[in-house]
């Protein structure tokens, strides 16, 4: 039986917002969208469901988290790590201590919690990476939509293809209603040699592969010349003095591209420190990029050159990071933070288009979540504000802060994931 959903505004990034719209769903599948008189003409039989003064929105897409460490600040108060992260390695140092001293059972009831706060924040879909493989049956029984990336990272190669054959066997199941994919950690962690296993493997599934790329100058620093923070700190911290790399002279980005080929499955997290050069090849790749403004403004890594990759027609997307580098796993607090931290250079329409539609994109959700419109699935959230934007300052309204407390339902598979109240159903 068909399902008609209505309320004072519909919007769906791309097009005109709707007054008094409406939508009808029928066996979890959007069978048409539009004004809410002519589609209760065209469907008499719908069942109604009237949300009133309220915005009906496609879900958001959290394209980059890590819900394995949801509970981080409550580990660093167990374990009582005090003081702050001056640096990028700094902070890598405390959460390799943190995770080090964490018990393996507890990283299932992290996933879980985040995956429930991202619900509660009208996060439909996410790519989310996971390094603690055995607590992948905390995704069984969720409705989220998007990709679980398994996290691969290591220098010594016969440690290094036994991981490649574990990780290849999870590979072929879903997890709930979430994909597996690749996750390469990052230049610093893995050796060229195991990239370029890792980039054929996911380019021969036809997976996504997300890799954490150009974030941190000790990055620049660690692939062109050998030096710095990276090599001086980090290798001897995890052991790796007998696997130091040699200086490549190459961008991250350039790195990447020697050791396998860019492709529209390609994620490329932060890409806070890339040339002019590197914009030019990702995009003619057609590779997407997955911003995490707030994690980078909490590391102290810089700003991505938002604007300039816009306009080279790269696919942006929008990602919290984890709860060890971010306050809330809240794409809507991501996005009225970008549209601050970017002051200008992407426009509320652009950011709108990176927290669904580009991050459904990028996790290979398209046809599916990311818009409202005929044939996509029943995915969509309600907000209730206290009051309405007029039409045509919606987008300006969906960038502006305070949205996360006013989502009121999410639907996923045609179902709503959320009470009245905004707590979990199920
Ligand atoms: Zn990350």
């Amino acid at each position: 039986m068909e399902h008609l959903y209505q309320a004072r505004i519909v919007y769906s990034p791309g097009v005109a917002p709707i007054n008094d719209g409406a939508l009808v769903s029928h066996d979890g599948r959007l069978v048409a969208v539009g004004a809410r008189s002519a589609l209760r003409k065209d469907y008499p039989a719908a069942r109604i469901t009237d949300f009133g003064d309220a915005i009906i929105l496609p879900p958001l897409v959290n394209a980059h988290t890590h819900l394995e460490l949801t509970l981080f600040p409550e580990w660093v108060r167990l374990f009582n790590e005090k003081g702050t992260s001056p640096t990028f390695v700094d902070w890598m140092l405390r959460m390799v201590r943190v995770k080090r001293q964490i018990a393996h059972e507890a990283f299932a009831p992290a996933v879980a919690t985040g995956l429930r706060a991202s619900l509660q924040s009208g996060v439909g879909a996410i790519g989310d990476i996971l390094s603690s493989f055995w607590a992948r049956s905390a995704y069984l029984d969720t409705p989220m939509l998007g990709r679980v990336f398994f996290e691969i990272l290591g220098r010594d190669p016969a440690r290094n293809h036994q991981l490649l054959s574990s990780v290849t066997a999870l590979l072929d199941a879903h997890y709930g209603a979430l994909l597996p994919a690749l996750s390469p950690h990052a230049p610093y962690t893995i050796s060229a040699e195991f990239l370029a296993n890792v980039m054929t493997l996911a380019t021969e599934k036809k997976l996504p592969l997300a890799i954490h790329l150009a974030e941190s100058s000790a990055e620049v620093e660690f692939l062109q010349t050998a030096t710095g923070p990276l090599i001086d700190k980090f290798y001897p911290f995890v052991g790796w003095r007998d696997t130091m790399p040699i200086a490549t002279g190459k961008t991250p980005l350039t790195w990447l591209t020697s050791c396998g080929q860019l492709s529209s499955r390609t994620l490329l997290i932060h890409a806070v420190q890339v040339t002019a050069a590197d914009i030019q090849a990702i995009a003619a790749a057609r590779a997407s990029v997955v911003l995490c403004p707030r994690s980078n403004h909490r590391l102290h890594v810089g700003k991505a050159p938002a604007g300039a990759m816009h306009r080279a027609g790269i696919r942006l997307a929008l990602g919290t990071d984890s709860l060890a580098s971010n306050d809330s796993l809240s794409i809507w607090d991501e996005l009225a933070f970008a549209r601050t931290w970017f002051n200008g250079e992407l426009d509320p329409p652009a950011l709108l288009a990176m927290a669904t539609i580009n991050g459904a994109m990028a996790l290979g959700l398209d046809g599916e979540l990311g818009r409202l419109a005929a044939g996509w699935g029943s995915h969509f959230q309600v907000l209730r504000p206290a009051a309405l934007p007029r039409l045509s300052e919606v987008e300006d309204f969906l960038t502006a802060p305070g949205r996360d407390a006013e989502v009121k339902a999410l639907y996923l598979h045609g179902c709503n994931q959320l009470t009245e109240q905004g707590s979990i159903s199920r």
